[in-house]
């Protein structure tokens, strides 16, 4: 059963890690090495089942396969997810013993913050493993991503609103932004830097205040986001908001934001390309977050970061001369993107920088 599901989605390798003394039960799910490690967060969460747990993780990694190859990083994707509650369950020997494991893949992944990790606990990680990113900054980590992760953002509205009306002045537009944590917040104050009329909403009223007096936006109660007249759409809450029930209420052009997961299913996606309005495809518009942490692995630093960001604007631009190119929706561009990129890239380069050369044809199926 379980190889059926791996051929399926083309994981190369699982790996089921167990100490019952340090209450660890995890996995770590290696989907494709091509480009380079796999690169994913761990999380940890108090899945309900064994299967919801391996199912999280398969469909975790293979997401950081695309996301990983279409921001043009020489890496893979992978994730982990350790079952447990992270308000409980959590302690030195659980996450020494998850470090060993990652040791034992001899940098085949390497590991991150997700949900309900935190950077201390990374601290633990990090005593038995170097395969780990997003380490305190004392550490060489690239501490908070979420400044970069809006920059990128806004890089990638940049290229949309070329696409859809022939400028890239984001001033003259109009934003309905869901969600101002640390990511929406950030991107709330480059667009009122820009002269950028905006409507927020979040389910804090704090932050939609601060929005208000510090950044000159209007307020909007969460639900009503939906029907603002603006012109575009900037999801930075919770995945699944572009969906059945929402975009028949849309009067948006485009629809561009940092949440992961914006459209509820692909049909969705096909409804909203069908309507003329442009998605930015999510995994493309939030990957600065991904980019900051994967420079790590060769020396983190700021300058190269911010430039790194600048990349999504081209990566944009080349999904949407691919949504062009085939007559296929954004989204299933971004995809055709990273498939093309681990295609071409897979034959130019020896990937696996930690394997011995003997085992690399083995591990890439030839
Ligand atoms: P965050 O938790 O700091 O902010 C999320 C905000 O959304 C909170 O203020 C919360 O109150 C609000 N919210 C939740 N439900 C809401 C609702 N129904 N209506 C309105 N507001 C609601 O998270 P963040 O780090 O800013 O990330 C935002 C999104 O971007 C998430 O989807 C995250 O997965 C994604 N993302 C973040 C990064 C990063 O660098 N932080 C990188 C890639 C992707």
């Amino acid at each position: 059963m379980i190889f059926e599901t791996l051929d399926t989605f083309g994981h190369e390798q699982v790996v089921f890690c167990h100490n019952k003394d340090a209450g660890l039960k995890a996995i770590i799910a290696i989907h494709n090495t091509v480009l380079g490690p796999a690169l994913g967060g761990t999380r940890m969460w108090p899945y309900k089942s064994e299967d919801e747990a391996l199912n999280d993780v398969l469909r975790l990694s293979r997401g950081m396969t695309y996301k990983n190859a279409v921001a043009g990083l020489d890496i893979g994707g992978g994730k982990a997810v350790i079952i447990g509650d992270p308000s409980t369950d959590k302690s030195e020997a659980l996450f020494r013993a998850f470090g060993q494991f990652v040791e034992s893949l001899g940098g085949r992944y390497i590991t991150a913050e997700d949900v309900g990790i935190d950077v201390n606990d990374m601290e633990y990680v990090f005593k038995e493993t170097e395969y780990v990113t997003g380490v305190h900054q004392v550490h060489g980590g690239s501490g908070d991503p979420s400044p970069f992760t809006a920059y990128g953002a806004l890089q990638g509205l940049m290229a949309t609103l070329q696409k859809k009306f022939g400028d890239e002045e984001v001033g003259k537009y109009s934003y309905a932004i869901q969600g101002l944590g640390h990511v929406g917040m950030e991107y709330v104050k480059l667009l009122r830097e820009r002269g950028a009329k905006m409507f927020v909403t979040d389910i804090n009223k704090s932050l939609v205040e601060r929005a208000v007096t510090e950044f000159g936006a209007e307020a909007v109660a969460p639900d009503e986001i939906y029907d603002v007249n603006a012109d575009v759409y900037s999801p930075c809450a919770l995945g699944g908001t572009v969906n059945e029930q929402t975009l028949p209420r849309f009067k948006f052009k485009v629809i561009c934001g940092s949440a992961n997961n914006q459209l509820s299913t692909n049909a969705v996606g096909d409804e909203v390309a069908k309507r003329g309005i442009l998605y930015a495809p999510d995994y493309a518009v939030n990957a600065g977050g991904v980019m900051n942490v994967a420079l790590e692995i060769t020396g983190y630093n700021r300058e190269r970061a911010m430039r790194m960001m600048r990349t999504i604007y081209h990566n944009l631009t080349r999904i949407y001369e691919i949504s062009e190119r085939d007559g296929i929706p954004t989204y299933k561009a971004a995809d055709r993107m990273a498939e093309e990129r681990i295609a071409i890239m897979g034959k130019l380069k020896l990937p696996l920088g930690r394997a011995k050369p003997r085992f690399q044809g083995r591990i890439r199926g030839h």
